[in-house]
């Protein structure tokens, strides 16, 4: 990070990621054109948005925070954009059991937003391409792919803690950033026929998805001992964690056996 960069203002911040989600929303329905969104899909997005809207009340800063579900089996994945949108892929949910994980996921993606580090990216694309900051339009050009792969290791490990913070602030438990940990650690390392269960068992098109997720950031017995810590330091007790919404896991477990087969076409990246 050069030592001096211009910073960002929220209102150019928020105007940047709300053009990007726009130009990537529109992208996503293109391909699924064919395969629009159906009534299914929106009962998981408006799912999703409830679980965000909680856990984002307690961000430091008070941006317009969107969630955004994107019904691709194959996408292992989450991501924020600046300004406050907040992506989530189907693959990640179908591996979810908890309403606290999906919390402690979105958590994460709001405090690399919250913590400015998509705001310094920004900044940074700014500074190489040598745009002024109010020239906007050149950086609503940025590659969506800039914010799919993970940060540095410290910003990972902040975003961990200050997310699991906000998602036990909204009275959900710690242990679903350790579980999820667990699980996406295993998926990476999962060989492709191995698994005995169709929820183990997850296709190398969508292990690839995972890897941009997972495999840049920490390693995962580093992350799960910063939350033990968060953990033993708690005042409250901890609650035990709550299942997904049943209608939820209804509609995402009702054709997860297709998933296993399904051509890889719709990946998006
Ligand atoms: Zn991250």
């Amino acid at each position: 990070m050069p030592a001096r960069l211009t910073r960002i203002s929220d209102e150019q911040e928020i105007r940047i990621g709300d053009e990007m989600a726009q130009r990537y929303v529109a992208e996503i329905e293109a391909a699924e054109a064919k395969d629009p969104k159906n009534g299914d899909d929106r009962l998981v997005e408006a799912y999703v948005e409830r679980v965000g809207r909680k856990v984002s009340l307690y961000a430091q800063r008070k941006l317009p925070y969107r969630f955004h579900y994107i019904p691709d089996p194959n996408l292992i994945n989450a991501f924020a954009l600046p300004g406050g949108h907040v992506f989530i892929g189907r693959g990640m949910l179908d591996l979810m059991t908890t309403e606290d994980q999906l919390a402690t996921v979105l958590g994460h993606e709001v405090e690399h937003i919250d913590l400015r580090h998509c705001a310094e990216r920004v900044q940074l694309e700014a500074h190489m391409r040598k745009l002024h900051l109010e020239e906007i339009n050149g950086l609503v050009s940025v590659p969506i792919d800039l914010f799919k792969t993970g940060y540095s290791k410290d910003q990972e490990l902040d975003a961990d803690r200050a997310g699991t913070r906000l998602a036990m602030m909204a009275s959900y438990s710690p242990d679903g950033a350790i579980s999820m940990f667990r699980m996406l650690d295993k998926v990476c390392k999962q060989e492709t026929r191995t698994a005995r269960t169709p929820q183990q068992e997850v296709s190398q098109l969508a292990r690839e998805t995972l890897k941009g997720y997972f495999e840049t950031h920490p390693q995962p017995e580093e992350r799960i001992e910063q939350i033990e810590r968060l953990e033993r330091g708690s005042e409250t007790p901890i609650p035990a964690q709550r299942r997904l919404d049943t209608n939820v896991m209804a509609v995402l477990h009702r054709d997860l056996q297709g998933v296993v087969n399904e051509t890889p076409s719709r990946v998006l990246q």
